[in-house]
């Protein structure tokens, strides 16, 4: 089993660009240049040296400061470059040659005051990661965590939280490494970068191979080899596959092990290539072939202890020492064993220190010596109890984020529930508005269209009123309308004790001017006649055609004698109608006839008679003329064409 962040190679800034100096031969060409300055200023006079030196001064001040302009961010650009190009090699490096990583990182940490932020952050992530290859996982742990705090690069953040399932993995923090797991996996989607879900399912696989749950380890392994890996991942991701096959007893066959193992050597993948051969051994001492497994562990040995990797190193001394016991080669078994103990006691796994202990306490039996064997087998008992506690712990671990994770799940999908509950309310919400909203619409649409047709129905309503109520040739009232005002208006007289007149007029021979000039002629006649009558009419009296060519007025709080005057003024007025627009010449004069509610009371009936009555009076005195009710005289009391009034009266109303 393995533990340590495997991740692609990050990219760092191309070094093409830059062709600036160093800061160092920069400084270096300042002082030569105060140099030359200084050396200048030693002139043949002094005011010629001092003008002369001024001048230099003053055109080096220029070429510095431009220089310093132009350097800065050449400066920067250049040491942000050797960064990138340090970081770059190290990411290559990183799992292959450890020394030349330890090398190239700490390089980089040397010229990290030019790191760009994200440059300090990867250099962060790889100090971290070579905490890991030290086996010093406390602190790459506590550096993970606070790189996870900080950084914003959503990438990176998967590849620190993956580096951290894998150190919390290789501190036997089981329940806390599967936590991390499912937290890098939520934490993939929001990655804009394939490569991150590589880093992902390789910290996965690790890890459930670690805790023993090989079916989920084969699963992300399998998983893992059908996205597009590099070959030091493809390396890994065999490696895993063929673990978790071997601890589940999924595979017996030893050339499938070779295989990975020299693909994973040809890439010069130490640890990978190494582990790869500890199975192998394993599988070749299962199946008899234990001298091979020797020879192909201790072939390996050095290349094994140059990866100083502590759990390699002392798993592979555990299985040598195991094997060379059963071969019979019981100082090998001892050195081994002992070497094995040597590199296990700082890491927390326990499975190197059970064989080796084991190894120790069987050779002390064969030694006889019991001593020894107590002690090293109370060892053996110590260590094997705290694999099986550790077996347990992890079983335990896996268990317990297995309920969290469920338990986690049933919240999300009674939340999902609540939600859907609360999302089907919110549709039901905007319907209900939805629906109020057309009600709304409908009601206004209905109260507009009854206002529409309120108001065309009113419309006809009026203009029929109007059609019944008006004379279609003149405008004016009919006969029925003014029948009905006239009797209104009288009644309101008699109620106020005011007094009222009627004057009734015929046109005088109208049948002459139809004849004569033809109806156009006559028609066009009465309205002109009903136009002039309207002159003489205040708003409260009643204009009214009763039929033919007859009109009357209904004088409203008038006395005989005024209402005479009026009568007076209209024959006057109408005997003026100039006719010449209807293309003849010709006379429209009219004969009246005038009656009062002192004469005539307020029956309209009996005043409409006795104004007929005077009105014929006057056709019968010769026409045009005015003729007044008067009960004491109904007699003609005036000549032809004249107003029937006393002589006094007549004289103020003609305005004589
Ligand atoms: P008199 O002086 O005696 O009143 O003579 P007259 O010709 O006016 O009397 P008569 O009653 O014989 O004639 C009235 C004429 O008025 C008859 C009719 O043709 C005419 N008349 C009635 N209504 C209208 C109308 O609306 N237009 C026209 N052009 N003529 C009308
Ligand atoms: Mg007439
Ligand atoms: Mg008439």
């Amino acid at each position: 089993m393995i533990s340590w962040a495997v991740g692609p190679r990050w990219c760092a800034p191309s070094s093409r660009l830059t062709k600036a100096r160093s800061r160092k031969e920069r400084t270096v060409m300042c002082r030569r240049t105060t140099k030359s300055v200084r050396m200048r200023m030693r002139g043949p006079t002094e005011a010629r040296v001092q003008k002369g030196s001024r001048t230099v001064m003053r055109r080096w001040l220029a070429v510095l400061f431009a220089v310093a302009l132009l350097a800065s961010p050449v400066a920067f650009a250049g040491g942000s470059e050797r960064i990138g190009e340090l970081l770059e090699k190290a990411e290559g490096v990183r799992s292959s040659d450890a020394l030349a990583f330890r090398r190239l990182l700490r390089e980089a940490n040397e010229a990290r005051a030019d790191a760009s932020e994200t440059q300090r952050e990867q250099l962060d992530y790889l100090n971290a990661y070579s905490l890991t290859t030290g086996g010093r996982f406390p602190e790459a742990i506590a550096a993970a965590k606070s790189l996870l705090a900080t950084t914003t690069d959503k990438n990176l953040r998967v590849r620190a939280s993956a580096l951290l399932v894998n150190s919390y993995g290789a501190t036997r923090q089981f329940a806390e490494g599967l936590r991390q797991l499912e937290r890098t996996l939520a934490w993939l989607p929001e990655s804009d970068d394939p490569r991150m879900r590589v880093h992902a399912m390789v910290s996965a696989s690790i890890l459930y191979n670690l805790i023993g749950q090989y079916e989920h380890g084969l699963d992300y392994a399998t998983r893992l080899q059908k996205l597009a890996l590099s070959p030091r991942e493809k390396c890994f991701a065999r490696y895993t596959e063929a673990e978790a096959r071997f601890f589940l007893g999924k595979s017996t066959d030893s050339a499938d092990i070779a295989t990975v193992v020299d693909f994973c050597a040809s890439i010069r993948e130490a640890i990978l290539s190494n582990l790869g051969r500890q199975l192998l051994a394993r599988q070749l001492a299962d199946n008899g072939q234990r001298k091979k497994a020797i020879a192909l562990l201790k072939n390996h040995l050095a290349d094994v202890e140059a990866t100083r990797y502590p759990r390699l190193i002392g798993e592979t001394h555990a299985l040598l020492a195991q094997y060379m016991l059963e071969e019979e080669s019981l100082v090998s078994a001892e050195e081994h064993a002992k070497a094995a103990i040597a590199h296990s006691t700082d890491i927390a796994y326990s499975q190197p220190l059970v064989m080796a202990y084991h190894t120790l306490y069987e050779l002390a039996q064969r030694a006889g010596d019991a001593r020894a064997a107590l002690d090293y087998f109370r060892k053996y008992a110590e260590a094997d109890k705290a694999y099986l506690n550790e077996v347990k712990a992890r079983e335990l671990a896996y268990q317990i984020v297995r309920q969290e994770t469920l338990q986690k799940s049933q919240q999300i999908s009674v939340l999902d529930q609540e939600n859907q509950v609360l999302q089907l309310q919110r549709k039901v919400d905007q319907q209900a508005a939805q629906n109020t909203r057309l009600i709304v619409i409908l009601l206004v649409l209905l109260v507009a269209s009854i206002g529409y047709w309120a108001f065309k129905i009113k419309r006809v309503q009026l203009s029929l009123k109007k059609m019944a109520e008006t004379d279609a040739l003149t405008g004016i009232c009919n006969r029925h309308h003014f029948t009905i005002r006239a009797e209104r208006a009288l009644a309101e007289c008699a109620r106020n004790g005011e007094q009222a007149a009627l004057i009734m007029y015929d046109l005088d021979h109208f049948k002459n001017i139809n004849d004569r000039f033809g109806h156009g002629t006559g028609d066009w006649a009465l309205k002109e006649v009903a136009e002039a009558s309207k002159g003489f009419c205040r708003r409260i009296d009643v204009l009214g055609r009763l039929g033919g060519e007859e009109f009357a007025i209904l004088m409203y709080g008038c006395d005989l004698r005024a209402a005479a005057r009026v009568a007076e003024d209209c024959r006057v007025r109408l005997a003026q109608i100039d006719t010449r627009e209807t293309g003849h010449v010709f006379a429209i004069t009219g004969s009246f006839g005038v009656t009062s509610s002192v004469q005539s009371g307020y029956s309209l009936a009996r005043l409409l008679s006795h104004a007929d009555r005077q009105l014929y009076r006057a056709k019968h005195l010769g026409r045009n003329r005015v003729c007044v009710y008067e009960n004491e005289s109904e007699a003609v009391r005036a000549a032809s064409n004249v107003l029937e009034l006393p002589q006094r009266e007549r004289s103020e109303h003609l305005g004589a």
